[in-house]
Formats: C-alpha cells, structure tokens, sequence
C-alpha cells in the first residue's frame, strides 16, 4: 500500500495535519510511537487523580460569542470540545522584593486597575490594543498574500523590527506597568528583550480579544474526538510504531519502525523538529540544511511536579487559577536567575478553581512547573537522577508554601514529576524542550513565516510546536492545517 502521506507523530500539529488531508481525500497514516495520541497533550492517572499533562489554558479558542480560528476550524469538523471561557486569574509574587499583585478579570478591567495604580497609563494601554490588532490583521495577509502594505498597516512597519520590550517603551509605558503586564513572556518561552513586539502582540491579541478557555473533559478526551473524525474520513493510524529512518527511493518515501515494517509514501510529514529528523531520521540530509538548523536556540526545558491532594483548594487556601512567584518582574533580569537550579520563578496552576470536576470532590490538583534556560539536566548521571529530581521537587514545593503562606506537603495523596528526559523520551523533542525552538531575533514568526516559502522541501514537511507558528497547542494545530493546505494547493498548481 503507498499512502500519499504519512505523518511521524500524533501531537497537535501532527493530528491537524492527518484531519487536513483526510478532509481532502488523501490516503493518510499516521504513525506514532506511544500508545496514546496527543504528544504533550495528554493525560495519566495516578491513584483516584487524573492529571492533564500540559494543556492548561487553551488560546484562540472563545466560545460562541468571540469565537478564535481555532474553534472555527474544529466546529467545521464538528468536532466537540467542551470548554469554559474564563477571565485571567493569576497571582504574582516577585520573591526578592517580597511583593505580589493579581491580575484578574478581562483586559479592560485590567487597564483600569492599572490606571488606578499608574494615572496616565489608560490611554497608552489603548493604544496597545489598537497595535495589537493591527498588527494581527497584517500578520493574517502576509499568510495569505505573502505581503503586507505599509499605507494599510503602518504599526506593522513601526514595529517589526523592534524587540518586545522597545516595543513598549516606545508605547512610553511605565516600567512597573511593563512588569505587570509581562507575565506572558514565560508561556512564549522568550525574555522581552529577546522576544519579537511581532510575537508578543500576537500573543496579546489571543489573550486579549480572543479569550483564554479551559477544558472541561481530560486533554486526553479531547484528542481523542479529533481522532476519531480523522478515523471517520477515512485516516488511518498505528499507535507503538516508532519510524527510526526515512530514505527515499524511485521518488517513493520509505519508512522503517522500530519493529521492522516498512512504510511508503508519497509524502512525509514530520510532527516532530528538523534538528530531530536531520539527525535521526534522514541523515544523509545536506549539510547546509543542518547548519541552518543548527544555528537556532533550542527552546527553554524543565521539570513539572503534578500534586494530587486531599483538601479542597478552598481549605487549602488556595484562590486563583494560576500563581506564579519570579526573583524579579523584569524578564530580562529574571532569565539570569533561570539559567541556574535554584531559582524561584515557579509557575502554580490550579485547575479545580475553573473547573470543579478536575479532581473528585474534597481534593485539588496543583500543577507546579519551572523552568530552565540551561539545560542543568545535562551532566547528571543515572545514579543521581532520582535523587536531583526528587530534591527538586521538594525544593519548588517548599518555595512555593513559604512565598504563598499554603500548606501543601502534609496534604499530598499523589505526586508525579517530570523532567526534560521525561519530555524528550516521551516526545522527541530535543533535550525535552518545551517551546521546540525558542522564539528569540532573527527566528520569530515574521522571518518564520517569510522564509517558509523558500524552505518549502520536496516531499517532506514539518508542523507542530517547532515549526512555523512556534509552540501552544493553537499554534501547533495550525501549523498542520496551513502546511498541509500548502502542499495541497502546490499539488493542484503542479497538475
Ligand atoms: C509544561 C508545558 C506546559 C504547556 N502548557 C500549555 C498550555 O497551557 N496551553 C497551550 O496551548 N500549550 C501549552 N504547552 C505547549 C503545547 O503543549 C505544545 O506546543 C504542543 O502540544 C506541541 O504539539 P506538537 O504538534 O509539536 O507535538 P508534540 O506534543 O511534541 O508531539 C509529537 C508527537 O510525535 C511523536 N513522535 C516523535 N518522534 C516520533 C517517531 N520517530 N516516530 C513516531 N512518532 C514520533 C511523539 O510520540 C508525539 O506524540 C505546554 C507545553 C509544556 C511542555
């Protein structure tokens, strides 16, 4: 049997690229090497707890009032997701001054808490909002139309070339109002000062006019509904079949599993990065095309404790959705902090205070995740593995009960904890990113998006969180059906 594609992997990017093509009646397999689909996005039980691994909050989504592309894309499919859209709720601590604020409610709230605490800051936070959408309209033409007119979208031009933080400075914001609103660098991966103002404002924009919504049902529930359309128009996919090499031959791809079977063809797409394939999968690729990957930043990685506790999070005292303590509210400062072990910036998020049937009645789930901008995992050896990770774990649960004033420890039914060789193993993505590459100077989305016709490979593609749109689960999943749709529309333009 030729299939006229397979796609290695079943994460985000990999799953969307399978429903794509299926859609469009091409004979489609997806090979993936676990035995459940969704990459990172998944679930596992422990005890009488059932944990979501990564996907917490769900950008470019909304409800049926402000509806995101991605739920546009899913409702054409009809395929359901039960969601909850909910306002931000955070609670920040900067440890070394010992100060912490929330950040609650919708954007237009917080630019009113912020001109109450910043007289004089309403009208430059508006006019943040009008680039933001400016920019995000212009972002949606060069996708299209592959450029961008300066006499329509003048703020594109302003801004494109600037970082994330003189973006804002330029705004003539306060730096204490920067701060505040900066939290979002640590789910883009990027300090602002390495961050494209591209980036952030698309980000924002998600944030701001899109809403963020949680998942009702298990990540894995959800997964489990697009394979099941994918399945039903026609896609086929085998679980425990790990493709270790990809050639080519007579114009046909041909893939080998782990167990042997080979695979063919006519097209590949990869959910995985190019650094992974080039050096895995293909390996005589040229040399130039290695280089060129070589030359990215491989995002930041990290360890994820996952607590099952026996209280409620209102015995607990715990109030907000997400608490997230820094050393310092400046990103740039901040990111020396994290390129070491111990450092404080911990992201806590509680999923019962959205979503009361995350955990059975009488418990709560904490999901405590910090992250590293070295790979400190690097020289630890096997027989200090479990030791480093469990002493890590302690240590982010005490940080977290002392800044807070929560008792956690003695409450503890269940704990987890993964590290970037969990990731990785589980994935392949490289020293178990979390952002695939990092978004950060000359590889932002803008450059991403302009190369990408010029990097256009015969016979293989490449989606999800390393690829165009960068990582996020929105991200990853548009970045199959854009790809795919690409390939699509060349194949028609060829004949
Ligand atoms: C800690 C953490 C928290 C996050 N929180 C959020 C959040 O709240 N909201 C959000 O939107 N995003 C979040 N993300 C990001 C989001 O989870 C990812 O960007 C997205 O899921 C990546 O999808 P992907 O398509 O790149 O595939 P991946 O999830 O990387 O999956 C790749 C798939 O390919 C398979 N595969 C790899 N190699 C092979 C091979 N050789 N053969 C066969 N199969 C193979 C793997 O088994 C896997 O199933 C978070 C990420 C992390 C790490």
């Amino acid at each position: 049997m030729i299939y006229d594609y397979i796609v290695v992997g079943s994460g985000m990017g990999g799953i969307a690229a399978g429903l794509n093509l299926a859609s469009n009646d091409k004979k489609v397999l997806i090979l993936e090497k676990n035995s459940l689909p969704g990459g990172l996005v998944t679930t596992f039980k422990r005890g009488r707890f059932e944990f979501d691994t990564t996907l917490h909050t769900l950008a470019n989504y909304g409800d049926e009032e402000i509806t995101g592309d991605l739920k546009k894309i899913l409702d054409k499919w009809e395929i359901d997701v039960p969601t909850v859209r909910i306002p931000l709720d955070i609670e920040i601590k900067e440890v070394s001054s010992k100060k912490d604020f929330i950040i609650k409610g919708e954007a237009e709230d917080i630019i009113v808490q912020l001109e109450e605490e910043y007289p004089g800051s309403m009208e430059k936070l508006k006019k943040l909002l009008k680039i933001v959408k400016e920019i995000h309209e212009a972002l949606k033409v060069l996708l299209d139309k592959g450029k961008v007119e300066e006499n329509e979208y003048p703020n594109f031009y302003k801004f494109v070339d600037l970082m994330a933080i003189d973006g804002l400075n330029l705004l003539g914001l306060k730096r204490e109002v920067i701060n505040k609103l900066s939290f979002v660098w640590l789910n883009l991966g990027s300090p602002l000062n390495k961050l494209s103002f591209i980036d952030y404002a698309e980000y924002m924009y998600k944030l701001i006019f899109k809403k963020e919504v949680v998942l009702t049902c298990k990540s894995l529930e959800f997964v489990l509904n697009m394979i099941n359309k994918y399945q039903s128009m026609g896609g086929k996919i085998l679980y425990n079949s790990n493709v270790i090499e990809v050639t080519k031959e007579n114009n046909l791809m041909i893939l080998k599993t782990e167990d042997g079977l080979i695979y063919k063809a006519k097209e590949v797409v990869f959910d995985v990065s190019k650094r992974y394939v080039f050096k895995e999968l293909i390996k005589d690729a040229a040399k130039d095309i290695k280089k060129l990957e070589n030359a990215r930043t491989i995002g930041a990685n990290g360890v994820i404790v996952y607590l099952g506790l026996n209280k409620s999070y209102q015995e607990l005292g715990l109030k907000h959705h997400k608490y997230l303590l820094v050393d310092n509210l400046s990103s740039d400062i901040n990111v020396k902090y994290m390129m070491n072990k111990n450092h404080n910036t911990i992201m806590g998020i509680v999923p019962n205070v959205v979503n009361i049937d995350a955990s059975p009645k009488n418990t709560t789930i904490l999901v405590l995740e910090k992250m590293f901008f070295k790979d400190i995992f690097k020289n630890i050896n096997k027989y200090d593995y479990q030791k480093f990770k469990e002493d890590m774990a302690k240590e982010m649960i005490n940080s977290f009960e002392e800044n807070l004033g929560i008792d956690i420890t003695e409450y503890i039914e269940e704990i987890e904890i993964a590290t970037p060789f969990t990731i990785e193993r589980y994935t392949n993505n490289i020293n178990g990113s979390w952002f695939g590459y990092m978004r950060k100077g000359y590889d932002n989305s803008i450059n991403r998006i302009l190369a990408y016709p010029d990097e256009v490979m015969d016979k293989i593609s490449f989606v999800g969180g390393s690829s165009l749109f960068a990582s996020g689960v929105d991200n990853a999943f548009y970045s199959g059906i854009y790809v795919t749709q690409d390939k699509l529309n060349r194949e028609v333009k060829h004949g």
